[in-house]
Order: structure tokens, then C-alpha cells, then sequence
């Protein structure tokens, strides 16, 4: 029975370029798992799209002297771009600019305020008496009264992931002209969190499969116990609040962005033509996960599923893999000292799959993970290009000479293919072993362990590579055809599984295998399963899956770092 699995993925906001800490945090490993149960044959909706609301975009905008709307329309074409090049798969990214999110959004506003989990309530709000303005969100920053760590802002502190309320930082000042704010009353919306806690206590108790920093997390948030949190601003750029006397306010960008994710799904089955089909992943049996960087942890365990909760009717998320940070050559990232590799800017100087392998193979699932460019370089040549890609390019390329362009027939091969040929000892240790792995690794996928996945994956390629190298077939062809047939019947084999089981990481070569193997159309149609390339299948003419990198490109790629941007 193939299984609904929905897969929601956080919303970037709009205001800059996607960088590496992004794609190894947020979007690469949704895309794997999108892969992985669309080859299974399940049912998959992945979705998200640019957050263009909030103080991050109308900060920049007043930095560039530009409109919000400019700035927006800016990085959202380019996050399209990046995704077609890096491969990110998505099957809508829209953004919250759409009637169809402020439809929903409000929807959502008037159902909980229906049932009295939003209230209204006069507080007090810091203003600025320089710049004439309040201050809400990011415009506000001073020192986070939990850890202590300055520049945390008026909405949340980036140091240790806690949500703030402005009242609460310590020493705290306007973010444009440095002045110590005033605090003036203003009538806001608030989402009664408190009417939570035990509810969601009880939900997360039950949550066992979720990462441990998740859960953690999360458990340590509840047990202090929630508070009632603000969801209007005094800033007009967002979403209005359905609500009289509210003209000057919006909806709190934290608050309408998580409902991105169900706006999306509404408008991916308009476009779809069945605009009830959201519901399949919405409601009964789907499973939904929520990709996210650990920063994002208490909006997607406490926040959204209260007000899922509220709501009632619509499923919760099934789990919630955040993952840790990604450090730059040792160092915390930085966007505002250009301490950062840029996505656009790498694709425009290398191939996707290199870099998915790394932030795969090295990615922050259980704590931080470091990129650097000397290891990235180190990974490219002695993993995907000498263990794996020399594998595929050497038995291709004899096959291909030897062979008549062709898979080669296997000795006393039964019709039914290879599972009844009468296979040597080891070849048929190295099939079953591979058979193993390539079920392990697909369980470790559905659980969300990506890393472990292609670690495993990879054994596969050095054992074929030992393989080979017992079996020489390009010297035992000169005495023994068949014997040498055999073996690289064998070896073709597990290329072609191997081709399969790294398809959620290196989607590009992947398909440029498949093809290469002599298979036609789409990997991704060919199912989640051991593909046996048939003895006389053409093979098409061979050419290297990836290609080495000069070790003078660190010194290169170091030299931008730090600097500022282009
Ligand atoms: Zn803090
Ligand atoms: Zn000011």
C-alpha cells in the first residue's frame, strides 16, 4: 500500500541569497526524503515558498531604498532558480504574497479567535521617540535575558532559540538609529498559548521517534511552561488583521508563515484541478514532516501544533528532523561579515552533486557539521571520484570496448535472470550483500537518517571496488572471456544498484547512469528496487559521472570569504 506523506519545508524569507547553512539545514534533506518515497511509489506533496512578510524583508528594503515588494520579487525568483539547479524538488514553492495564503491565514485568525484562543489585550510596545515609530521584531535588539548573548532581537534570540517578547532584553535598543526605546500601549492580538501546555505536553510524551535535541527542546519549552504570545505588529507590510480597528497592524509574520504550509497545500490541489485534494495530506492517515533549522524548533513543535490544535481537523506533524548548524571553515556563519558560501554563487562555479554529497555525508543531523573547502575538494576527488565515479567509469568503459557496446551475457544464465544463473561464491556474496544494504539504506531514509544512509551506500562502491580488483577482468579476459563476462555482469549489476540507492543525494548522475546502463526515461519511474541491466541491453557510449578538483581552489574559494559580497 503506498503511504501519503506530506512534506513541509520552511519558508525562507526573502531578503538575501541562500547559503549553505540553508541547504544543509532546511532544504536538502527534505528533497532526499521526497525522492526516496516518490521512487518507493508514494504518495508525496513537498512544499513551501518565500516568506516575504516581516521586519527581515522591510529592513532591508529601507537599507536599499527599495519597496518590500521589490526586494521579495528579487530573491524569489532566484530561490526558483537555485532549486532547479541544485535539484530541490518541490511540487509548489509559492510564497505568502498570495490571496489564496491571506484567505487561509485568516481562516485560521477568525477560527481561533471564534473559539476563544485568540484574545485581545493592551500592551506595552517599545517605540522609538527618534525614529517616530514602533519598533517590532528585528527593529528592536539588546541582550537575551535566558543566555545572555547581545543582538538578540525583539522576537526571538538566535543564540539559543528562545521566542521573546521586546519587554523582556535587557539593555535594548532602536536597530536603525541606536536609541533607547520608550514603551507605549497598543491593543494586540494574542494566541493563548497557555490553553496548550498540558495538551501539547501529552502530544510530545508520545513523540519517542523524534530527534533527541527535538525533543528535548521542545520538553524543556513546555515544562517551564508557555505564555500567551503577541500575533499582530505595529508595521504595514503583511497580512491585515480581519479585525476593526486593526487597520495599522498586520499578522504576525511567525504566525501566518507556519500556515504557509497548509495555504500551499490548498493551492497546490487548485492548480492540480481536484481543489479538495489537499485533504488527502491534510487529513486521516498521511504523515507529515517539517524540515527545519534548529532555530526553528519551538514554532513547528509548540506554536503550529496549538494552532492546529485550536483548529481542529488537520493532522499534525508526524515528526519534525531539525537539523544542528553548518560552521565555515570552523567559524559560526555570518550573513553580515559574508562569512558564508553562497548558493547561486557556488552553482556558478560547480556541479550540484558534489555538493549535495558533501552536505549529505557530513550533514548536521545530531550536532554542528563544519563545510570547508580543502575537505569538499578531499570528498569530490577521493570519494565521488575516485571510489565511486572510477568504479562506473572503468567497468562501463571495458564493457563498452570488449563487449560490443553492450551488457554482456552471463555464463549458463537462466531466463529469469540473475537470481538463477549460477553465479561464483563471491559474486553472489557481493549481490546479497548489496541486496542487504540497499534495504538498510532505505530504511534509514524513511527514518530520517541521511547521513547513515549514505555512508552505508557508499560501502557498497568499495566493496565492488575489492571485488574487482580479485576478479580482474581486464586481465582474465585474455585467457577467459566468460570468466571476465561474469564478473562484470556482476559488477553492472550493483552499479545499477547502486545508481538507485544514492538517487535521493545525487539525483543529476543518477539519471546520467541510468541512462548510460542503457535504461530509458526517468530513474525516479523505475521504482525504489534492484534494476538487473538484461544480457545485449546497449550501453551508451561511457563518459565520466564526475570530474576532479584542482586543489588550487581552496586557496581560490578562501579568498571570497570574509569579504565583502559581490
Ligand atoms: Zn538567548
Ligand atoms: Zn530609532
Amino acid at each position: 500500500m503506498s503511504e501519503r506523506i506530506f512534506i513541509a519545508v520552511a519558508w525562507p524569507y526573502a531578503d538575501g541569497p541562500l547559503h549553505l547553512g540553508h541547504i544543509a539545514g532546511a532544504y536538502l534533506p527534505p528533497d532526499i526524503f521526497a525522492r526516496y518515497h516518490r521512487s518507493k511509489g508514494n504518495e508525496v506533496l513537498m512544499v513551501s515558498g518565500s516568506d516575504q512578510h516581516g521586519t527581515p524583508i522591510t529592513i532591508k528594503a529601507e537599507q536599499e531604498g527599495k519597496k518590500p515588494s521589490q526586494i521579495v520579487s528579487r530573491y524569489h525568483q532566484q530561490f526558483l532558480d537555485s532549486w532547479q539547479r541544485l535539484g530541490i524538488s518541490f511540487d509548489l514553492f509559492t510564497s505568502t504574497g498570495t490571496a489564496n495564503h491571506t484567505e487561509v491565514s485568516h481562516d485560521i485568525f477568525l477560527t481561533l479567535l471564534d473559539k476563544g484562543y485568540i484574545y485581545q489585550a493592551t500592551m506595552s510596545q517599545p517605540y522609538c521617540p527618534h525614529c517616530r515609530r514602533f519598533l517590532p521584531d528585528r527593529y528592536i535588539e539588546g541582550t537575551c535575558p535566558y543566555c545572555h548573548s547581545p543582538g538578540a532581537r525583539g522576537d526571538q534570540c538566535d543564540e539559543c532559540g528562545k521566542p521573546l517578547n521586546p519587554v523582556e532584553l535587557i539593555d535594548s535598543h532602536c536597530r536603525l538609529c541606536g536609541t533607547t526605546p520608550q514603551f507605549k500601549d497598543s491593543t494586540h492580538c494574542f494566541l493563548r498559548l497557555t490553553a496548550f501546555n498540558d495538551r501539547l505536553l501529552a502530544w510530545v510524551r508520545q513523540q519517542t521517534h523524534w530527534r533527541q535535541n527535538v525533543l528535548n527542546f521542545t520538553m524543556r519549552y513546555l515544562e517551564e511552561g508557555l505564555k500567551d504570545r503577541a500575533i499582530t505588529r505595529d508595521i504595514d507590510w503583511g497580512i491585515p488583521v480581519p479585525l476593526d480597528g486593526f487597520e495599522d497592524k498586520r499578522i504576525y509574520v511567525w504566525f501566518e508563515a507556519v500556515i504557509g504550509y497548509l495555504s500551499a497545500a490548498k493551492e497546490w490541489a487548485k492548480s492540480s484541478g481536484d481543489e479538495g485534494k489537499w485533504r488527502s495530506f491534510w487529513q486521516g492517515e498521511a504523515k507529515s514532516y517539517y524540515f527545519i533549522g534548529k532555530d526553528n524548533i519551538p514554532f513547528h513543535t509548540i506554536v503550529w501544533p496549538a494552532m492546529l490544535m485550536g483548529y481542529d481537523g488537520l493532522t499534525l506533524p508526524y515528526d519534525v528532523p531539525a537539523n544542528e548548524f553548518l560552521t565555515i571553515e570552523g567559524k559560526k556563519l555570518s550573513t553580515s561579515r559574508n562569512w558564508a558560501v553562497w548558493l547561486p554563487d557556488y552553482l556558478s562555479r560547480y556541479e550540484p552533486d558534489p555538493l549535495r554529497y558533501f552536505l549529505s555525508i557530513n550533514m548536521p543531523e545530531t550536532g554542528d557539521a563544519d563545510f570547508s573547502w580543502r575537505e569538499f575538494i578531499r570528498r569530490n576527488n577521493d570519494e565521488l571520484v575516485a571510489t565511486y565515479g572510477n568504479l562506473v567509469h572503468r567497468v562501463l568503459t571495458f564493457v563498452y570496448r570488449n563487449f560490443n557496446g553492450g551488457v554482456p551475457t552471463y555464463d549458463d544464465m537462466g531466463t529469469s535472470g540473475i537470481r538463477v544463473a549460477k553465479i561464483d561464491a563471491s559474486g553472489k556474496e557481493l549481490i546479497d550483500k548489496c541486496d542487504t544494504l540497499f534495504n538498510a539504506v532505505g530504511g534509514l531514509l524513511s527514518q530520517c537518517h541521511f547521513k547513515q544512509a549514505l555512508k552505508m551506500a557508499m560501502t557498497v562502491a568499495h566493496e565492488t571496488n575489492r571485488y574487482l580488483d580479485e576478479k580482474s577482468p581486464w586481465k582474465v579476459i585474455k585467457e577467459d572471456r566468460q570468466a571476465a563476462a561474469n564478473s562484470l555482469y556482476v559488477a553492472l549489476n550493483v552499479i545499477s544498484c547502486l545508481k538507485t540507492m544514492l538517487y535521493p543525494f545525487l539525483p543529476f548522475s543518477s539519471q546520467k547512469l541510468h541512462e548510460l546502463l542503457g535504461f530509458k526515461g526517468k530513474i525516479e519511474d523505475y521504482g525504489w528496487q534492484f534494476h538487473t541491466p538484461l544480457p545485449g541491453q546497449k550501453l551508451l557510449p561511457p563518459e565520466p559521472l564526475f570530474s576532479k578538483l584542482d586543489e588550487g581552489l581552496v586557496e581560490e574559494e578562501m579568498a571570497r570569504l570574509g569579504h565583502a559580497s559581490s
